[in-house]
């Protein structure tokens, strides 16, 4: 390869590089540098490094340019370093850089450094896209609820602490009724609509320590943090209502959908599996019923003796 093309490649890297002759004056700054320091390469060739512009700082704010540069020493002793330092910005604030000197060498003699630095604020940039992408997983993109990931984790989580701690939970499951025929008079994009209604509708019907998801499709899953039968079917017939009060304008036309329930709480000898399941066909028993109504699922008293 010719020193032009190591050139270019040194030019265009993503890391921060620069390097200096043996009186510790800059001969090249690379884009990564502008990018990272705020400075130009004109600003800066010919530049002593100690010239007061980059200006070093460790961690307890030792001027690292006057007393202990890290690349000053790599050419004193033809060593490579490692350092966690804070470089000033042409804004003047500080950035958080790692550091990585190189002893140039021609022969046996020391004729310069390279440094490499990266910046450590983009580091924390990423983990924080790496948050984002992880609630990404976890939310369902149209409703913006909770979507059947998370509620089967939910799910596992309430199912221990009633498991150890014998702290109860209610299960709601919620379906659509005729939802394609939504979708068939008016849409699939209304039928999203729909959706998106019904999701904000029951929420608002619940209370903190509450929650709902979308199972999939047109079915949601409600969790209610109750122990009472009672309070968790008022709670059941208080999104069945909202939900029938609710109206989506179309073409000047009042749309609106109801909904049918299944609500349960944990019974004797339940899994987890199994309160869901008869949750499902207690909405099945709703549907068959006429739609738009609760079914709670009721114990059957526990034999004595
Ligand atoms: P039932 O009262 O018995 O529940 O009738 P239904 O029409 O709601 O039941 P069915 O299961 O036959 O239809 C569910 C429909 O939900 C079919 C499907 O096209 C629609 N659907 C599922 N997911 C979405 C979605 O994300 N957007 C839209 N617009 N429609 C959806
Ligand atoms: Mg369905
Ligand atoms: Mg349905």
């Amino acid at each position: 390869m010719t020193d032009a093309l190591y050139k270019q490649m040194l030019e265009n890297m993503y890391e921060g590089v620069y390097f200096v002759d043996a009186e510790r004056t800059i001969t090249f700054w690379n884009k990564g540098a502008e990018r990272i320091s705020g400075y130009q390469a004109k600003e800066i060739l010919g530049k002593q490094c100690f010239d007061n512009i980059l200006n070093h700082v460790n961690n307890e704010g030792c001027q690292l340019c006057l007393n202990g540069c890290p690349l000053q020493q790599t050419i004193d002793d033809g060593v490579m370093r490692e350092a966690p330092v804070y470089l000033h910005h042409k804004d003047g604030y500080r950035v958080p850089v790692s550091i990585r000197t190189i002893p140039l060498f021609e022969g046996q003699e020391v004729i310069g450094a390279v440094e490499v630095f990266t910046d450590k604020s983009e580091q924390f940039d990423r983990l924080k896209d790496l948050q984002e992408l992880r609630a990404l997983a976890l939310k369902d993109q149209l409703t913006e609820l909770p979507n059947r990931r998370y509620l089967d984790n939910f799910l596992a989580e309430r199912w221990r602490e009633y498991e150890s701690l014998e702290i109860p939970f209610g299960m709601i499951f919620m379906d659509i009724d005729h939802f394609k025929k939504v979708n068939d008079s008016y849409g699939h994009d209304i039928g999203d609509e729909v959706l998106k209604m019904v999701g904000k509708s029951t929420r608002a019907a619940l209370r903190r320590g509450d929650l709902v998801g979308r199972w999939g499709g047109e079915e949601f899953i409600i969790i209610v943090s109750t122990g009472d039968e009672e309070e968790l079917r008022i709670v059941a017939e208080k999104i069945r209502m909202l939900i029938e009060k609710s109206t989506l304008s179309y073409n000047g036309n009042d749309l609106s959908v109801t909904v049918s329930l299944g609500a349960t709480l944990p019974f004797i000898e339940d899994d987890l599996a199994m309160m869901i399941r008869r949750a499902d066909e207690k909405m099945y028993e709703s549907k068959e019923a006429g739609r738009n109504r609760v079914t709670l699922a009721k114990e059957e008293a526990y034999p004595i003796g």
